[in-house]
């Protein structure tokens, strides 16, 4: 790569406004509280049985991006069907902020809605509609999209 090529890589990245940054989530209620360093620039909205009523819009990241920072002992595990997903909603308000998603069992899905320094219209990102109705069918053209983010 030459210098020419370097500096139009890096001009593309900026104008495209997105960067990895640290976002703090949480539920309703603030007992269930998380940090999540990411580069959000694609998000997930699937149309399942359990996301269509839970209006939830996900973004994946390795655990190594996500912490914990309180609310453990808030969590209610839910699962359902296969039961490989895990989906935690805080016990005392009942919002759901994130998931271990059948999709991608070893990596957590963020709800971004639950994000508080993070805002849809203003971010500008790409918005996947994945058809999790027909799950199996669509599985594979998601993770195309998904790409590098996976
Ligand atoms: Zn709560």
């Amino acid at each position: 790569m030459d210098m020419s090529e370097t500096i139009l890589t890096k001009n593309t990245f900026k104008q495209s406004g997105f960067s990895r940054k640290k976002y703090r989530g949480s539920c309703h209620c603030g007992k269930v509280v998380f940090t999540v360093d990411a580069l959000i620039d694609k998000i997930v909205s699937c149309n399942c049985s359990i996301c269509s009523k839970k209006g939830a819009l996900h973004h994946r990241v390795n655990p190594s991006q996500f912490d914990l920072v309180s609310g453990e002992e808030d969590l209610v595990l839910y699962q359902f069907d296969t039961k490989e997903a895990k989906h935690y909603f805080c016990r005392n308000c009942g919002i759901h902020s994130f998931s271990y998603p059948r999709a991608a069992p070893d990596m957590v899905s963020i709800n971004v809605r639950c994000l508080e320094n993070f805002s849809l219209e203003r971010e500008g990102v790409q918005v996947i509609s994945f058809d999790g109705r027909n799950w199996e069918k669509s599985l594979a053209k998601l993770n195309e999209e998904l790409g590098s983010n996976k």
